[in-house]
C-alpha cells in the first residue's frame, strides 16, 4: 500500500456523539499522482495474469475481510452510527466479491471467441477484436454506504484487468485502516488496489490521474467531476442523487404496500440514493393508505441509546441535516401537514431525524422537488394513470421508482412511461436486493453504463481491432496509369 501521509489530516465527527474523535490523513495531488503511476506500472502484470488468477485473489480478499469482520462492522458503525446496516454492508461486500469472482470469470471465459480471426466485408482482410482494459480506474464514493460504495465498481474493474484507486468520503473514513489490513493479507491485490483519503481536492487529483472515473455522490459534485472528466477526455460513469417516487394504484393491497413503502422510505434513515422520497396514491384509497402508512412509520424507533435496538439511525452528515431542516421548514411554511414525526432531535450529541409522513405537499416544495435523503415521506393523491405518470416524472431525477397495482399489466404500462433506470413492481427499492439487471440512470441521476448486471464488466474495456491483410493489394491504392 502507499504510505498514508502523516500530515495534514482532517478531523472527523462521530454521528452518534457529535464529537470530533478521528483523524483522517489527507493525500495531496502529488501523492495521488505518485500512487497512480505506481498502480499503472503494476497493472500490466495484473492484466496479463488471467481471469482465474484475478478471481482467486479476489476470493482471498473476501476471506481476509471475513477475518476482520467484527472490527470492520465496528468501524462502519462508528462512521455511520448504525449497527444492523453495518453488518449488512460488510456481509454484502463479501457476497459481492464472491459473486463477481465467479460471474466475471464465466463472462471472460466466453470472451476469447472474439479474438479469433474472422472474415470481414473485404475478402482479403480478416479482423480480430480485442477488449483492452483501462489501465487505471478511479472510484470516488459518498458517505451513506462507505464500504459498499467504495468497492462496488472495483470488483468488475479488477476482474477486467484494471488497477483501481479509491477515494472514499471524508465524512466516513474510519473503515479504511481496517479494510487496508484485509487488503494487505493479499499482497498481489495491494499492487493494483489502493485507497487515498481526503476531501474534494483529493477527489479532483484522483480524476486528474486516472483513465476512467466511477463516481457515486450528489448531482452537484457529479457535475464538477463530469466537467473535469470531459476536459481530460476520460470516460465518466456517474451514479448520482435520486427522488424516487412510488405510484400506488387503487387495486394495490393497502396493508402490504404500506409496509413496503415504510421500509423503502425509512431504512438507513432514508440515506440511500434509491430511498423512496415521494408517494403518489390513487385518490380513492388515499385516506386508508395514509392511515396504514402512518401506523407503520409511527412504530419505528431511533437506535438510541442502544445502537442495536430500533430501526432508525442518526443523520450521518451535518451538512445533510441542514438540508433536511430547510426542507421541513419550507414544507410546513407552504402548508404541509405533519402526520407523524417532523423534527430533527438531538440525542447524545447526534442529530436524529424523526420518521416523518407529510400530506398536503405540493410540487413547489423543496421536500417534493429536491433530494432530502431523510426518513421523510410526502404522500400526495392522483386521479388516473396519466396524472400519476406526470407527477412521478416531475423532478429532475431519474434513478428508480416503484409501482403497486393488483393489475400487473397496469403496473408495467405505468413503468414503461416512467423516466427512471429501474422500476420495482409490487415492492419498493428492489435494486438494493437484486444486482443482476442492467440499469442506467435517467436525467440528472447519472450518466454512463450500468453498474449492475453483466453489462457492468464492459464499462472497463476499450475495444481494439486488428485488421489483417492477406497480402493482396488494396483496391483503394493509387493507380498509376
Ligand atoms: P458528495 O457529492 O458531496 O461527495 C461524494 C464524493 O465526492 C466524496 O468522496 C467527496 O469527497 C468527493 N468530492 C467532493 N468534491 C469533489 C470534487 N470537486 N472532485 C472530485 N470529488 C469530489 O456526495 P455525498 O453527500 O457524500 O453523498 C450523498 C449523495 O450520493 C446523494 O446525493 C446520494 O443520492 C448519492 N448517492 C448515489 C448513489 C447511486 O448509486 N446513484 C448511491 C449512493 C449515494
Amino acid at each position: 500500500m502507499a504510505d498514508a501521509p502523516s500530515e495534514p489530516s482532517l478531523a472527523i465527527r462521530n454521528p452518534r456523539t457529535g464529537l470530533v474523535d478521528h483523524d483522517m490523513p489527507v493525500f495531496s495531488a502529488d501523492q495521488v499522482a505518485a500512487v497512480a503511476s505506481q498502480l499503472r506500472r503494476q497493472q500490466v502484470a495484473w492484466a496479463a495474469s488471467g481471469a482465474a488468477a484475478r478471481a482467486a485473489s479476489l476470493l482471498r480478499f473476501a476471506d481476509a475481510i471475513v477475518a476482520v469482520r467484527s472490527e470492520l462492522i465496528d468501524a462502519i458503525a462508528q462512521d455511520t452510527g448504525r449497527y444492523a446496516e453495518s453488518v449488512m454492508e460488510v456481509d454484502g461486500t463479501v457476497g459481492a466479491i464472491k459473486r463477481w469472482a465467479v460471474d466475471a470469470t464465466a463472462l471472460l471465459r466466453a470472451a476469447p471467441a472474439s479474438h479469433v480471426a474472422r472474415a470481414s466485408s473485404m475478402p482479403h482482410i480478416s479482423v480480430e477484436q480485442h477488449a483492452r482494459p483501462f489501465a487505471l480506474v478511479g472510484i470516488i464514493s459518498p458517505w451513506n454506504f462507505p464500504l459498499l460504495l467504495s468497492l462496488i465498481d472495483a470488483y468488475p474493474a479488477l476482474m477486467a484487468g484494471c488497477a483501481v484507486m479509491v477515494k472514499p468520503s471524508e465524512v466516513t473514513p474510519r473503515f479504511v485502516p481496517v479494510l487496508e489490513r484485509a487488503l494487505n493479507a493479499v499482497p498481489e491485490l495491494t499492487q493494483v488496489l489502493q485507497i487515498v483519503t481526503g476531501a474534494g481536492a483529493t477527489g479532483g487529483a484522483l480524476v486528474a490521474s486516472v483513465d476512467l472515473i466511477c463516481f457515486t455522490g450528489s448531482v452537484a459534485t457529479g457535475r464538477k467531476v463530469a466537467v473535469q472528466a470531459a476536459q481530460a477526455f476520460i470516460g465518466a460513469h456517474l451514479e448520482l442523487g435520486g427522488k424516487d417516487a412510488a405510484v400506488v394504484c387503487a387495486s394495490a393491497d393497502i396493508a402490504r404496500t404500506a409496509r413496503s413503502i415504510c421500509w423503502a422510505s425509512m431504512v438507513n434513515a432514508g440515506q440511500s440514493c434509491m430511498s423512496l422520497e415521494r408517494a403518489y396514491v390513487e385518490q380513492s384509497i388515499f385516506e386508508p393508505f395514509v392511515a396504514a402508512l402512518v401506523k407503520e412509520v409511527a412504530a419505528l424507533k431511533h437506535c438510541w441509546p442502544d445502537i442495536r435496538v430500533g430501526q432508525i439511525g442518526p443523520v450521518i452528515s451535518v451538512a445533510q441535516a441542514q438540508i433536511i431542516e430547510r426542507h421541513l421548514v419550507d414544507a410546513v411554511a407552504k402548508g404541509a401537514k405533519v402526520l407523524t414525526g417532523g423534527q430533527i432531535k438531538v440525542l447524545g450529541g447526534g442529530l436524529w431525524c424523526e420518521p416523518t409522513v407529510l400530506t398536503h405537499t405540493t410540487a413547489d416544495m423543496a421536500i417534493v422537488a429536491e433530494e432530502t435523503f431523510a426518513p421523510i415521506l410526502p404522500v400526495m393523491a392522483f386521479e388516473g394513470e396519466a396524472q400519476a405518470i406526470e407527477l412521478a416524472n416531475s423532478t429532475e431525477f431519474g434513478l428508480s421508482a416503484c409501482v403497486f397495482s393488483g393489475d400487473i399489466e397496469q403496473a408495467k404500462r405505468i413503468a414503461s412511461q416512467l423516466e427512471v433506470g429501474a422500476v420495482s413492481i409490487n415492492d419498493a427499492s428492489l435494486t438494493a436486493l437484486v444486482h443482476d439487471a442492467a440499469k442506467q440512470s435517467f436525467k440528472s441521476s447519472g450518466l454512463g453504463g450500468s453498474r449492475m448486471g453483466a453489462a457492468s464488466l464492459q464499462r472497463f474495456y476499450r475495444q481494439q481491432a486488428y485488421l489483417v491483410s492477406n497480402g493482396t493489394d488494396s483496391p483503394w491504392w493509387f493507380r498509376r496509369s
